[in-house]
């Protein structure tokens, strides 16, 4: 005998069916047959040395499209002023923060040297290996110490191998980059680590990398704030428009969702332009570009660079050990 509960319920359906208009029906079912699952891609980019000011008023078309569904922001770096977080507005001690999610005091990388950089503050790559080994990283770098040093990969310390694929150090290779006076050869590397950049994406698709430029700090340092400048981050953005390019031909290929954050380092002297290092509000106010339609309040209430890692972490779905994530001194600015 059949189940009292059993004919109750489809005689619901049926009706419930039965009056449903043939187009919902229609649309449910494309609705159900068409339902995928969307892969998370990030990509974070740091272009060097650019005050919030210099890229305000500088022509930069492809960064402006990027944000323009997402988000452009006024950032800051340097910690607290005063506090144990005090961190200088130098290089090597940004990208440390952005890549570890925490300032100086703990990371411990106070200069361009990383002479003694703490491992036990785990960076992205090594917290994105972590909750999944299958992911696919990657980096695209004008400067090596970034990979070797920084990130420390291969080192058993720092958790091993975390970059899939590589592409950096060509500073060393002077026959191809003889090394010049006006860092001509800095420029170059730069362009050919965007194209390859833009290639891989597109032909692999990273779960996550990071694409390292430099020169617009080497004009900074070299012209200080003027047309000299203003050009380079015109070149910049050039660069970075062919990297968003090949993330939106993935998106339009693949089943992803890209997030691309464009940040820079530091800022520069107010008086020249030529320097950085101090605290003084100009070296201390960086900027935060991105594409991402998911940005809380904490992105429009000047983020800091270290909420980068909390937010692409969101954005990936990575489980991250408590001891690690309770070390954060960021907030994430996506949803
Ligand atoms: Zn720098």
């Amino acid at each position: 005998m059949p189940n009292i509960s059993i004919l109750l319920t489809l005689k619901t359906i049926t009706r419930f069916v039965f009056f449903i208009p043939p187009v919902f029906i229609l649309s449910a079912c494309i609705a159900s047959t068409t339902q995928v699952e969307i892969t998370p891609k990030a990509v974070f980019i740091i272009v060097d040395g650019i005050p919030a000011d210099v890229i305000e008023k500088t022509h930069t078309p492809f960064i402006d499209e990027l944000a323009k569904n997402g988000g452009y922001a006024r950032s800051y770096v340097g910690g607290e002023i005063g506090a144990l977080t005090q961190s200088p507005t130098v290089s090597a001690v940004g990208y440390n923060s952005l890549l570890t999610g925490t300032w100086a005091n703990k990371h411990n990388v106070y200069d361009n040297s990383i002479d003694d950089p703490n491992y036990q503050y785990w960076d992205i790559f090594r917290i994105t290996k972590n909750a999944d080994p299958t992911l696919n990283t990657a980096l695209f770098s004008t400067w090596e110490d970034n990979r070797t040093r920084l990130l420390g990969d291969g080192l058993k310390e720092a958790g091993g191998n975390k970059i899939d694929y590589y592409f950096d150090g060509f500073e060393h290779d002077l026959k191809r980059f003889p090394h010049d006076n006006s860092r001509e050869y800095i420029k170059n590397i730069d362009r050919l680590v965007s194209q390859e950049s833009a290639r891989y994406l597109i032909e692999q698709g990273p779960d996550l990398s990071w694409v390292y430029l430099e020169f617009t700090d080497d004009v900074g340092h070299m012209f200080g704030d003027g047309q000299e400048l203003s050009e380079a981050v015109n070149l910049m953005d050039k660069n970075i428009g062919e990297i968003w390019e090949a993330v939106k031909n993935r998106e339009r290929q693949k089943n992803e969702h890209w997030l691309v954050v464009v940040t820079t380092d530091h800022g520069r002297d107010a008086t020249t332009g030529k320097s950085h290092g101090g605290q003084s509000d100009r070296e201390r106010t960086t900027w935060i570009a991105t594409n991402s339609l998911n940005l809380n309040q904490n992105f429009y209430n000047a983020p800091a660079i270290v909420d980068i890692l909390p937010s692409i972490i969101n954005h990936l779905g990575l489980i991250v050990p408590s001891e690690i994530s309770d070390q954060f001194d960021g907030h994430t600015f996506i949803d």
